[in-house]
């Protein structure tokens, strides 16, 4: 499909593609019909077409049916969301249903801990699975009569090759494999052993059911694939009642097959797979709808990790203080970090859905964040490292002044600031020999303070070793309409420091995981967080743990959720206000 939003551009957005780990192009984004720097609604892609035409056509039957099939071994980051936002953002676009499906045939390293923490981040992401709940491990019933179903009809057999002559016997992609001794075993014979597997009594690993396909197939997943194993692990659900479980690729045609799923959405990893799936699929009769497998490129982000694996040993390592640490890419880690699901959604539809694997730039997802955060973050101000001010003409003072919640949002109204003769601004903001363009404070010279006139520095204070500890200022009202260039913040020289969290990226390089010589560890950023302190203006200490501020022209913060005490909130930073996305591709620099 022509798209008109895929062309190289002096405006728009930037995407930096990759083909596998390789810089191919860095192309733009751009709405063909403005020149000004809107947001364009996302491109169409491969998968909405293919349901649209499905739909069109009545293939699949309706309605729509997708599911999102976590396995409950950890939790949910932001690849997740990616095909969250796709299983659901599809049913919902077609008006069908998305089942959440807890994909638990693999117990060793699956908890309730992590089913309610997927629950709980698939709604937060703004999601509802209505009453399409569902647990593999309910399934494992009619699973296993499944597979008897299939011995009984010549299909698979009770295997006994030991694990290391199974893998011999199998061969390898360019050499057929070679039939086990167990393949043309009478279906009773295989009945009678796969139930005493089921039954305890061989050993893990023994036995196991094989599918009767193709030993010569040019695809390995096809050579007799392992069915079911004998596995004595404690199911969270099902407890010790089983001690063979399913194999992936035997359960999970099952699973959409029993629910109606018409379209099973999975990324590329599983392409190979699909003929597997094919197969069992076919082995079922009289289904009402034939789940389909389409695959896409799973989201790959730079400066980030994603694999589960590699996300619990940071937590197991303590290298982060737990699954939902701020600088974490799960999604409780975003939702503690102040990201907006909004964000999140509108990142996941300006990614796309593509065949091509391919690496994210996480400025992207900053500036996703900060798109939402613009619009909806009340305007507060905090002082970092301050300079004390006293200003002269005391007399002249208003006691507060009127300042705007949200320049982008008239609704947000306004508060007052207490405002006097004492105050404090960024020690960044004054100079006492600046340079050229130097905009800000300086002897003799003005600036403009947020919501409350101008300040002229008069003169400057300095201890016994030289160091400047404050300025002196003369004050004029908004109304004396100074010629100046600068605006700068401050805050009352009585408000009050709070503990700030100044978050970074957790890793030093775009592809953590992709230097072989190296562990992904060893790039963990060592600034990833610095701890500091903030002079925060009254409103900022009536903050509710999780409301999102935006400190002027410092950064998005959010009152953590964890920390935050009444009154004595802490502040985490959920991004700064560079966007070096929007800067790239439309020379905006905020
Ligand atoms: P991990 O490699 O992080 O352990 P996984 O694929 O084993 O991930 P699952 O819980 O099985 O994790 O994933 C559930 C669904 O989410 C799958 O359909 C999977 O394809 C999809 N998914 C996982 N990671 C990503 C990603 N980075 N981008 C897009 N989709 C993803
Ligand atoms: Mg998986």
């Amino acid at each position: 499909m022509a798209e008109p939003f895929f062309a190289g551009s002096l405006r728009g957005r930037g995407y930096k593609w990759r083909l596998f780990g390789r810089p191919i192009a860095h192309v733009r984004l751009f709405n063909m019909n403005s020149s000004e720097d809107k947001p364009v609604s996302p491109p169409s892609h491969f998968i909405r077409e293919m349901i649209a035409a499905d739909v069109r056509a009545g293939n699949q039957g309706s309605p729509v049916v997708t599911r999102f099939p976590p396995e409950p071994n950890g939790y949910l980051h932001i690849g997740h969301a990616k095909a969250i936002c796709l299983d659901f953002g599809m049913a919902r676009e077609f008006g069908g249903r998305c089942h959440l499906r807890m994909d638990d045939t693999n117990p060793a390293k699956e908890s309730m801990e992590y089913v309610e923490s997927i629950k709980t981040d698939v709604r937060w992401l703004g999601w509802d699975w209505g009453e399409h709940f569902y647990f593999s491990a309910h399934y494992f019933e009619r699973m296993y009569d499944v597979a008897c179903g299939l011995i009984r009809r010549g299909k698979a057999y009770v295997c006994e090759l030991t694990q290391e002559q199974w893998k011999e016997y199998r061969g390898v992609p360019t050499r057929p494999g070679k039939e086990s001794p167990f393949r043309n075993r009478p279906p009773a014979e295989s009945l009678d052993l796969f139930a005493r597997m089921r039954a305890g009594e061989f050993p893990d690993g023994s036995l196991c059911l094989r599918a009767k396909i193709d030993m010569a197939s040019p695809n390995i997943h096809l050579r007799d694939p392992v069915l079911y194993r004998i596995m004595r692990e404690h199911h969270y659900l099902t407890g010790d009642a089983w001690c063979i479980y399913p194999m992936y690729d035997f359960a999970h045609p099952l699973e959409d097959a029993f629910e109606g799923v018409t379209h099973s959405l999975c990324t590329l990893e599983f392409e190979v797979h699909r003929p597997l799936y094919d197969w069992v699929i076919d082995q079922l009769e009289d289904l009402p709808v034939r789940p389909r497998q389409t695959e896409f490129a799973r989201l790959n982000l730079s400066y980030t990790v994603m694999s589960k694996r590699k996300l619990l040993e940071l937590v197991q390592t303590k290298r982060v203080s737990g699954w939902d640490d701020p600088r974490m890419p799960t999604l409780c880690g975003l939702r503690r970090r102040g990201v907006p699901p909004e964000a999140i959604r509108a990142f996941c539809d300006e990614i796309g859905i593509t065949k091509y694997n391919s690496l994210t730039d996480v400025a992207l997802l900053e500036h996703c964040i900060r798109d939402v955060l613009n619009k909806t973050a009340p305007r507060r101000m905090a002082v970092m490292d301050p300079l004390p001010v006293t200003i002269e003409n005391a007399n002249d003072l208003p006691s507060f002044v009127e300042a705007v919640n949200n320049p982008e949002d008239p609704s947000a109204g306004s508060r007052r600031i207490p405002f006097g003769p004492a105050l404090l601004i960024e020690r960044g903001d004054f100079m006492e020999t600046p340079p050229p363009k130097y905009f800000r404070l300086s002897p003799g010279k003005s600036v403009r303070i947020r919501y409350a006139g101008f300040l002229a520095c008069t003169g400057v204070q300095k201890d016994a070793n030289g160091a400047l500890t404050g300025i002196t200022c003369r004050w004029a009202p908004s109304e004396a309409n100074l010629k100046v260039k600068g605006t700068i913040h401050w805050v009352p020289a009585d408000a009050r420091p709070v503990e700030v969290r100044l978050y970074d990226r957790l890793f030093t390089v775009e592809e953590p995981d992709a230097h072989e010589e190296k562990d992904f560890k060893d790039f963990l950023n060592p600034d990833s967080m610095k701890i500091a302190s903030a002079f925060v203006e009254p409103a900022l200490l009536e903050v509710q743990p999780g409301d999102r501020v935006q400190f002027e022209r410092v950064g998005y913060f959010v009152a953590d959720s964890e920390d935050s005490k009444t009154g004595v909130p802490v502040f985490n930073r959920t991004v700064t206000l560079k966007d070096t996305w929007a800067k790239a591709s439309a020379g905006d620099a905020r």
